[in-house]
């Protein structure tokens, strides 16, 4: 790597890709320790209706507070969590924990849940998802399971089986980060998907002038429109982009605009003190 490729003068040896290697194995040794101590913990980011300006449900997302690094981003920890292996139970633990958390909100919100490829393809599954609404009695349509583009790049028997078998209990199913990876039609035709979350990269900057981004939306929302699909955009930042998204007919937004991701305790102190009106004007003031 070169100087001032953004990625931080550390990179400059050759001997950093062993630093690297080296840095991943600790890594993924101490999330072996943190999925035994508690160390990960789950925050929720609300989704807001266009239309009506209210939460409809959070999404839940895995946090790590490492005790000497500090905070570290799933898209750091998560993609080692897979190559290990790891993600099969911390996979299990986000679920069981979303769905618990999820029975003591107020009834009809739901929880979004990120599926890693790595779960998606194992055919034990549909049980953990199965286990974690028995466990928790939250109902089956209050679950949504987020899945990537990636999840085709197998396209096999074995994911039109599991698709049937998600759809067969209840559950409904999103396609997260759309438009950023193969983004073939195909499966949209084939696969049981409930909503199609646009990807921030769509969104932010959109209501710049001279944006192509807009007609990008537009072309996704008449596309999902036209197969019964929602459409979530994500990372709404700024009330121009808010704005924008909501002319541009997308049913449901998530962002900062809205709210970051927050613990638990804020979720139910939202809701107790909020009532169901004005919940989303409750999050924009914050
Ligand atoms: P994602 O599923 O696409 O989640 C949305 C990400 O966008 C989250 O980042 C969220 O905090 C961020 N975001 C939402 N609104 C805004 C905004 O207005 N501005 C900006 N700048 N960012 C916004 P986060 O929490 O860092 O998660 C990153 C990714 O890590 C997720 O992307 C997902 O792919 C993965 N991830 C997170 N939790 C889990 C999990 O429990 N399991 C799996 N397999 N993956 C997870
Ligand atoms: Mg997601
Ligand atoms: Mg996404
Ligand atoms: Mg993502």
């Amino acid at each position: 790597a070169a100087k001032g490729d953004g990625r931080g003068v550390h990179r400059f040896y050759s001997s950093d890709m062993h630093t690297d290697a080296e840095d991943r194995r600790q890594l993924e040794q101490d999330l072996r320790q943190a999925l035994i101590n508690d160390g990960l913990h789950l925050v929720y980011q609300p989704v807001v209706s266009s239309k009506t300006e209210q939460v409809t449900g959070y999404e839940a997302l895995l946090r790590w507070n490492h005790p000497v690094r500090g905070a570290i981003s799933p898209a750091v920890f998560v993609p080692i969590a897979e190559d290990t292996g790891l993600i099969a139970q911390i996979g299990e633990w986000v679920m069981r924990t979303a769905c618990r958390d999820a029975a003591q909100w107020q009834d009809g919100i739901r929880v979004a849940v990120n599926v890693s490829p790595t779960q998606f393809a194992n055919p034990g599954f549909p049980s953990t998802v199965m286990g974690a609404l028995a466990a928790s009695q939250l109902a089956p349509e209050r679950l949504e399971l987020e899945i990537t583009e990636s999840v085709f790049l197998n396209d096999d028997d074995g994911t039109d089986a599991m698709f049937s078998r998600l759809k067969g209990i209840g559950v409904r199913l999103a396609l997260d980060d759309f438009g950023t990876g193969y983004s073939s039609l195909g499966y949209l035709k084939k696969a049981p998907f409930d909503k199609i979350k646009i990807d921030q990269s769509f969104v932010r900057g959109a209501a710049a002038k001279g944006s192509r981004n807009s007609a990008i939306i537009k072309a996704i929302v008449s596309l999902a429109e036209a197969l019964g699909m929602d459409t979530t955009a994500e990372g709404a930042e700024t009330q121009d982009e808010l704005d924008l998204i909501r002319q541009l007919g997308c049913s449901h937004i998530q962002g900062y605009v809205y709210g970051r991701p927050m613990p638990m305790a804020d979720v139910l102190a939202r809701q107790q003190s909020a009532g169901t009106a004005a919940f989303a004007e409750g999050f924009k003031s914050s």
